[in-house]
């Protein structure tokens, strides 16, 4: 049997990102830069007022101050996006509005608070430093300097740091686009009448959300009949046009487990065992003449959680460029549960914190990988040893988190307060009863 991390060295191996695409800045959310990116042009682009008031030069406001205030007459209104070119001459000021382009002579701008803001003959009050409230062309970024290294992702800020640089298209890792087969004779797409010894295709929509949640695009969701033809021409189907391709069901040792029958012997298709608990029958490859990576996980829905967390999202990163950790955590079990002998055995957690503020966990519902009710309420996989054969109450776990960190944590304060709250009320008596 391979153990987890050899099987996910071989899968990685095989894994290299999807071909780099040029799209509109805006179309690029989410997606990680394959050249560094220079500005276009000079950031402000040109000397503008960072306050409403009026632009002045600075030699007319000699002794200017609150008690003896200088006025001068207003020569017109310099709005912000007026294109005109205008020149302040000695002895006047413009009144400017903020990010308004400041005019020809003006040193300085004397901010409106610091005025009595008349339209025609303000009462200055002060003599400005020579720039003050001047935000001078270039002062951010020069044309020609990097605003975003290779290897970023594209964010919120990133799409405005790059749109004011003048850059509209952008180089970046393509879409990971993913394909979703689910298998077996047994299933029915949610919503349809489910009939005696039918279930409903959990898997799929299960994987869409976590594929759509890491990132990536769903191209297909679609179930198969435990048919070989039907699978061999659906799966070739995805080949064309997906970037990867995840099945589930059909890989184990059953009569009727087609996908494993089907895909054996096709490009690099390699079916395994993983030492694993659980999620043991494993196949991956890299198929057809785009070579396109496909994941068979099998179809037990725990089984396929853990699959897509332990291979399918470090390899869906890579697909599209990435690397992030940031879901490992660690915490304390409260309470004792078996673990599979030589298995590295994923057990699905309910965290909380314990006094010291650590994460306290404890297992959601039991242990089989066909009990897919407990997924409502688990916020982790807790990783144990292949060695250990249980994990001992108050020993440190390893933690796989199935919710952003931040999610977790904003759940388990709400608890805290709820808990203070509630005490606060049992112990009654807020005015004291002299007890
Ligand atoms: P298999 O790997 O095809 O032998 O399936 C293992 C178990 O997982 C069986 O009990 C299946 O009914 C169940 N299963 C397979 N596919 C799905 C699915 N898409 N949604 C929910 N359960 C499934
Ligand atoms: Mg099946």
């Amino acid at each position: 049997m391979r153990s987890v991390d050899e099987h996910l060295d071989a899968v990685l191996a095989q894994i290299e990102p999807v071909a780099a695409v040029t799209l509109p800045v805006r179309r690029a959310l989410g997606l990680v830069t394959t050249a560094d990116v220079r500005s276009l042009a000079d950031l402000p682009r040109f000397d503008n007022s960072s306050m409403d008031g009026y632009a002045v030069r600075r030699a007319d406001l000699d002794g200017a101050s609150p008690e003896s205030p200088v006025v001068l007459p207003v020569a017109g209104d310099i709005a912000a996006g007026d294109q005109r070119r205008h020149t302040l001459a000695p002895g006047q000021v413009w009144r400017i509005m903020t990010g308004a382009p400041l005019p020809e002579g003006a040193d300085a701008v004397v901010k409106v608070e610091d005025t009595d803001a008349h339209p025609h003959e303000p009462q200055l009050r002060v003599q400005p430093d020579e720039g003050a409230n001047i935000r001078r062309a270039g002062e951010d970024v020069h044309a020609g300097d990097l605003v975003l290294s290779a290897g970023s992702r594209v964010g919120a800020g990133q799409i405005a740091a790059l749109l004011s640089a003048g850059v509209h298209e952008v180089e970046v890792v393509g879409p990971v686009r993913v394909a979703i087969l689910s298998t077996g004779d047994e299933l029915v797409r949610p919503g349809e009448p489910v009939g005696p010894g039918q279930i409903v295709d959990s898997n799929g929509p299960m994987l869409e959300a976590l594929v759509r949640e890491a990132g990536a695009y769903v191209v297909h969701v679609g179930h198969l009949p435990d048919d070989e033809g039907a699978t061999r021409r659906q799966v070739h189907r995805q080949l064309e046009h997906a970037d990867l391709v995840i099945t589930t069901g059909g890989v184990s040792k059953g009569e009727f487990d087609i996908v494993k029958k089907v895909l054996t012997g096709e490009g690099s298709m390699e079916f395994v065992e993983v030492a694993m608990q659980p999620g043991k029958p494993q196949g991956f490859g890299v198929l057809g003449r785009r070579d396109v990576p496909v994941f068979t996980l099998p179809g037990n829905p725990v089984s396929t959680l853990v699959s897509f967390e332990v291979f399918v999202r470090p390899a869906l990163q890579r697909r599209a460029g990435r690397r992030e950790g940031g879901r490992l955590a660690t915490g304390l079990a409260t309470q004792g549960w078996r673990s599979s002998p030589e298995r590295q055995t994923y057990t699905r957690v309910r965290v909380d914190r314990d006094p010291t503020g650590a994460y306290a966990v404890s297992p959601a519902g039991g242990a089989g990988s066909h009990l897919v009710a407990p997924l409502a309420t688990a916020d982790a996989l807790a990783v144990s040893d292949p060695e250990a054969t249980e994990v001992a109450a108050g020993s440190e776990v390893d933690l796989i988190l199935l919710r952003p960190r931040a999610e977790i944590d904003a759940r388990l304060s709400d608890d805290a307060e709820r808990a203070v709250a509630e005490r606060d009320r049992a112990g009654g008596a807020p005015h004291g009863d002299g007890r």
